[in-house]
């Protein structure tokens, strides 16, 4: 059944953190699994460690079975989605009697559903971060009683962690934005697709030293710190005015 996103809308209402909604999602509700439908679920970096390790799979791997590549249309920066299934558009770690079939490492998309996080500046210049409710008909987890902040949906739904590290993320996008007027070649594409995304390609780089910014003992790291460490210099050494120049 192909169940499109109609009637998607979002509450007008910024939440802070301290601000409370209610909601609940759970196995006996009406509309289980109808979320998991259609759903255009782009990884970050760690979304896609998190799964494919979860999944004991290369990325490689990942891809041929899960997902796909692209480039970003005005980043150009390499992107990883997870393809639905052709024949009814279902996310294919969905099982329909249990629910999400990998629901300790679901993507952060899953876990912040029905909110939108997102950053605004202050009167005084600080960055804040806010949200917004997703509203969707199908989605009756809406008119469940059950207020909760948002600080301790963020909490419970493990979100810090992914916070973190998809922060890390946007920062490279944001900095990419800056500079979209300059094409990224083949090599420094390569480059940041191996450091985001590819991290048992990166351990063999670093073991035959052939890339910079990395020394032997970065191999000690599990995936969580080499990922950071990747993404930080894809922030501060790569995605520079000069690098790009050259
Ligand atoms: S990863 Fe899990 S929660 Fe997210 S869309 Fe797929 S089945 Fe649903
Ligand atoms: S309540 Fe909303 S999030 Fe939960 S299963 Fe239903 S549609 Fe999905």
């Amino acid at each position: 059944m192909h169940l499109p996103h109609y009637n998607l809308v979002f509450d007008p209402k910024d939440l802070t953190l301290e601000d409370t909604f209610s909601f609940a999602c759970h196995k006996d509700i009406v509309c289980f699994n109808r979320c998991c439908y259609d759903v255009k679920l782009v990884l970050s970096p760690y979304d896609l460690l998190r799964l494919r390790t979860a999944l004991n799979l290369t990325t490689e791997e990942f891809l041929e079975r899960y997902g796909e590549f692209y480039i970003g249309e005005v980043t150009q920066l390499p992107i990883i989605s997870v393809n639905m299934n052709p024949y009814d558009y279902s996310c294919p770690f969905l099982n329909v009697k249990e629910g999400c079939e990998v629901y300790p490492h679901r993507p952060a998309s899953c876990r912040t559903y029905p909110l939108a996080r997102y950053f605004a500046e202050s009167e005084s210049g600080d960055r804040i971060e806010l949200y917004k409710i997703i509203r969707e008909t199908h989605c009756k987890g809406h008119y469940e009683n059950r207020p909760i902040q948002v600080k301790d949906f963020i909490k419970e739904q493990g979100l810090e962690i992914y916070h973190y590290y998809n922060d890390l993320w946007g920062e490279i996008v944001l900095k990419r934005q800056k500079f979209a007027h300059i094409p990224l070649t083949g090599e420094l594409l390569d480059l940041i697709y191996v450091l985001a995304y590819d991290l048992d390609a990166l351990r063999e780089f670093i073991k035959a030293k052939e890339l910079p910014f990395f020394q032997e003992e970065d191999l000690a790291k599990d995936s969580e710190g080499l990922l950071q460490k990747a993404l930080i210099i894809i922030r501060d050494k790569i995605i520079t005015e000069e690098n790009l120049n050259w």
